[in-house]
């Protein structure tokens, strides 16, 4: 009799399990992943856009290098690969969906900054950019300068956009959509005369079979952006653990893999990996 009561307790709990994980996990208590053990899965923001750091493919699967990188720390954390949810974190839903609690973690090209510290911690870093500009293969522009009263493309909420107001181009007319892909979709259509982030985003978009040929790097490093992976505000033990598997990524081999893979095909020049808290101003 008290096994069955027992035997019938444990089919309710697993009955209540697979309903849970049926819709995704999410028990609206912005528990975005507590640890090991048990089916719960993690949930972690990237970009869906961005050939070569983080693509959702046609097919449903997910690319890049933030992928990658997201995939080797989050197995660190205790989730192997088939449970990761991913989340697509725009540029400028970053700060709040760590606050929300919406993902425990982004990977998604998300540059260290002082104003953001504010708002997130981060783990990292663990990749160094430098905003540049995509122009058309044929186009005159070649300096920061050459952009004054022309038109030019970025995302709101990013480093790229703001580095154009305070200096870089303050006089040229810029246009801020939510995602990279849209700028150049204006680069291509003769919208926009040139679209500026990190050169990591714009050698993946411009090395698409799609476009090949068609655009240009300036070549110039117009910022120093580190890629640190953001975690909400006072969560130091998850900052602690992600930064223990970076370094463990970049000593086992990985990193290099990974660099390789993803940034390979675009003819990518990555800079060397980062120590970890060493931000390059
Ligand atoms: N790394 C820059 C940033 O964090 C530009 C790329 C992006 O918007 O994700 O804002």
């Amino acid at each position: 009799m008290k096994l069955r009561k027992a035997t019938a307790a444990a089919a309710a709990a697993l009955v209540l399990s697979l309903t849970a994980t049926a819709c995704g996990g999410d028990d609206g208590d912005g528990d975005s992943g507590s640890g090991s053990g048990g089916g719960d899965k993690i949930k972690i923001g990237i970009k869906y856009d961005q050939p070569g750091l983080g693509l959702k493919e046609p097919d449903g699967s997910f690319s890049g290098f933030d992928v990658d990188v997201a995939t080797y720390v989050a197995k660190e954390l205790g989730y192997e690969a088939d449970r990761i949810e991913w989340v697509e974190t725009k540029s400028a839903d970053r700060e709040n969906a760590l606050a929300r609690g919406d993902v425990k973690f982004i990977a998604a090209t998300y540059s260290i900054t002082d104003e953001r510290k504010a708002k997130v911690d981060f783990a990292g870093p663990y990749l160094l950019a430098h905003q540049d500009l995509l122009v058309r293969a044929d186009s005159d522009i070649a300096e920061g300068t050459d952009l004054n009263g022309k038109k030019l493309c970025s995302v709101t909420g990013s480093t790229s956009a703001q580095n154009v107001k305070d200096e870089i181009a303050p006089d040229a007319q810029l246009k801020q959509n939510g995602t990279y892909s849209e700028c150049i979709a204006g680069l291509q259509s003769g919208a926009v005369d040139a679209v500026t982030t990190d050169d990591s985003i714009l050698a993946g978009f411009a090395a698409q079979e799609q476009y090949k040929g068609q655009f240009k790097l300036a070549g110039l490093k117009l910022s120093n952006e580190n890629y640190g992976v953001g975690v909400k505000k006072g969560d130091t033990e998850t900052v602690n653990k992600i930064n223990d598997a970076l370094e463990k990524m970049v000593s086992d081999g990985s990193w290099e893999t990974a660099v390789k893979e993803n940034f390979g095909p675009a003819n990518y020049k990555n800079e060397q990996a980062p120590k970890i808290g060493q931000i390059v101003q």
